[in-house]
């Protein structure tokens, strides 16, 4: 069972991750978009561990209904009411149970996913978090409790986005020239699952 600990581990880890890793995502930012992915996920995420520490949720759906509203609130850019949509729709899906299993998780980061997709509007193939977020919950689903495969499947699917032309948000103003570099929140979106995986641990 994962528990309302075992969420805020996820985030923590995440937090951590997104701190070592942001000058790479804004340099990847740099390349197909405004350079600023890194920093404005660095915000959101301080902002999220703030939160925790204040006013500490009782449960793993408060936790990540949390954590989404701070992430709305704190960041500018496109990510952040898309990764805010991600962490809300999932933590409204698990309910106020004290503990979920990891079927329940799996399921309820497939509507969060699914908010994701249509919030803004893209699908798997155009160059964006989908194209790590899709793949991983359906590693999630296939093996629940896995949670490295989810892992291996994110990462896979944000090397994938290298040679794929962005279809939304700002890298598709690039058109064709935003071929040939790695998606900003796709690498983003791995690190989230790195971060589960790690919680797991
Ligand atoms: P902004 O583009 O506003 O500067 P960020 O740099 O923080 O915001 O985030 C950029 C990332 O957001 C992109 O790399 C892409 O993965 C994701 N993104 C942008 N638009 C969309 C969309 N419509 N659907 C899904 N993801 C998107
Ligand atoms: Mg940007």
């Amino acid at each position: 069972m994962l528990d309302t600990e075992f969420f805020r581990r996820w985030l923590a880890a995440a937090t951590a991750l997104i701190d070592r890793e942001a000058g790479r995502l804004t340099e990847l930012d740099s390349a197909i978009g405004d350079a600023d992915h890194g920093s404005n996920l660095q915000r959101g995420f301080t902002a999220v561990a703030a939160a925790l520490d204040k006013e500490p949720p009782q449960s793993p759906g408060a936790v990540l209904t949390l954590a989404g509203r701070q992430l709305i609130s704190s960041v500018g850019g496109a990510s952040g009411p898309l990764y805010g949509t991600l962490l809300r729709r999932t933590g409204k899906a698990l309910g106020d149970a004290a503990e979920v299993t990891p079927a329940e998780l799996a399921e309820a980061l497939r509507a969060g996913v699914a908010a994701v997709a249509q919030l803004g509007g893209a699908r798997a193939g155009d160059k964006t978090m989908l194209d790590a977020l899709e793949p991983a919950v359906a590693a999630l689903g296939e093996t629940a409790g896995t949670f490295a495969a989810a892992r291996d499947a994110a990462a896979a699917g944000a090397l994938a986005t290298v040679p794929l032309q962005a279809r939304k948000g700002r890298a598709s103003y690039l058109g064709e020239r935003s071929i040939g570099h790695q998606d900003p929140g796709a690498t983003s979106s791995a690190l989230l699952f790195e971060a589960l995986a790690e919680a797991a641990g």
